[in-house]
């Protein structure tokens, strides 16, 4: 499959990678829509001090279901459109365990910490993954923008 990869500053390439291979729990995800985000620009710029390189940018997600693995929900088939949460938390430090996921000290966020969503698949655990029938994958796209 094919990747779209920044790799210094006003560098980027498309790059050849392997479809992600599915984990027990974990939902496989055709990417349709990706925003392109003010901080992806400022990665391409070599403007974003966070980044890890080099990286797949990309964190809003207008996607599919392609494939679930075991352990994955019922209601989270292949066939529905979904985008996907495009951060981590640990949920050891004390803002996981305080309820506050969302403020982990250890994040890592898709096209920053770690490789995003500029790829025709990503793999993700299927706690992370939004699927509604109702909305089109491209709409999909507007909610982390
Ligand atoms: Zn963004
Ligand atoms: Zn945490």
């Amino acid at each position: 499959m094919k990747a779209i990869q920044i790799l210094g500053e006003k560098s980027v390439t498309v790059i050849e990678k392997e479809k992600p291979q599915l984990q027990t729990g974990e939902v496989l995800v055709k990417i349709n829509y990706v925003g392109f985000c003010g901080s992806d620009l400022s990665t391409f710029l070599g403007k974003n001090p966070m980044v890890k390189l080099p990286v797949i940018p990309g964190h809003e997600i207008g996607a599919v279901v392609e494939a679930v693995a075991p352990g994955v929900p019922e209601s989270i088939k292949p066939g529905t459109a979904c985008t996907v949460n495009p951060y981590t938390n640990c949920g050891y430090c004390p803002s996981c365990r305080n309820g506050r996921p969302n403020a982990c000290q250890f994040n890592q966020t898709f096209g920053v910490q770690r490789n995003g969503a500029m790829s025709d698949y990503i793999a993700v655990p299927w706690q992370k993954v939004i699927a509604d029938e109702a909305i089109s994958s491209r709409d999909f796209t507007v909610l982390f923008s």
